[in-house]
């Protein structure tokens, strides 16, 4: 089960790899952005392991909670309004439960990425971070209605989240600043969807 206490541990985990792939994921955006994506998650991360230090939620949701309003104060450019929302939401779907099973954590990943849809407005196939969360949360769903407890949901979300993360490297980009390149965004990955893989990774444990 997951409880508040291993929410922070997941999202410890997920604060380190942000901190590991931080210059892969701003090279990635040097290439089809302006070059900050790594060091605005950073940024947004190590602030979010600044409040874990407080004093910490007693649910779930309220962990999601305070990692969402902390991205949405540090993190900035596109991508910040965007995780704090997913994580927002996430937290509003899973309520004030003490515990969460298999089906809350799908159905909180289905509302992060509605989160992100409403928005952001993009559609599978711009070649955003949607493609990653969409193809997420269908393998979750799939995962968690065989039973599968939260880690193994997170764990076929996230395998699924990188597979679609590298299948964004043949799309054109329909939104976001990748998308002012026209055809010179095709031959990349996209950056917001690599990074959902590696955050959903770490949250799987
Ligand atoms: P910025 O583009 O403002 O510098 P970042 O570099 O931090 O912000 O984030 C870029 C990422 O944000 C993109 O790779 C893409 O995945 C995501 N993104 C940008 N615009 C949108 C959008 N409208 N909907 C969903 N994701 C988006
Ligand atoms: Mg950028
Ligand atoms: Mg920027």
């Amino acid at each position: 089960t997951c409880d508040a206490a291993s929410t922070v541990s997941a999202i410890r985990a997920a604060a380190a790899a942000v901190g590991e792939y931080r210059s892969e994921l701003t090279a990635l955006d040097r290439e089809i952005g302006d070059g900050d994506h790594g060091e605005n998650l950073a940024r947004g991360f190590s602030a979010v392991l600044g409040k874990l230090d407080g004093d910490l939620p007693g649910t779930p949701g309220g962990v999601l909670k305070l990692v969402a309003t902390t991205l949405i104060s540090t993190v900035g450019g596109a991508s910040g309004p965007l995780f704090g929302t997913a994580f927002l939401r996430a937290a509003t779907a899973v309520g004030d439960a003490a515990e969460l099973d298999g089906p809350a954590v799908a159905t909180a990943l289905a509302a992060a990425r509605d989160g992100v849809v409403a928005r952001g407005k993009a559609e599978p196939g711009d070649k955003t971070m949607v493609d990653a969360l969409g193809a997420a949360v269908r393998a979750a769903q799939e995962r968690a209605a065989a039973g599968g407890r939260p880690g193994e949901v997170l764990a076929a979300a996230a395998d699924a989240a990188t597979e679609a993360a590298a299948a964004t490297i043949p799309m054109q980009a329909r939104k976001g600043r990748a998308s002012y390149l026209g055809e010179r965004s095709i031959g990349h990955p996209d950056p917001g969807a690599t990074s959902t893989a590696y955050i959903l990774r770490a949250l799987a444990g």
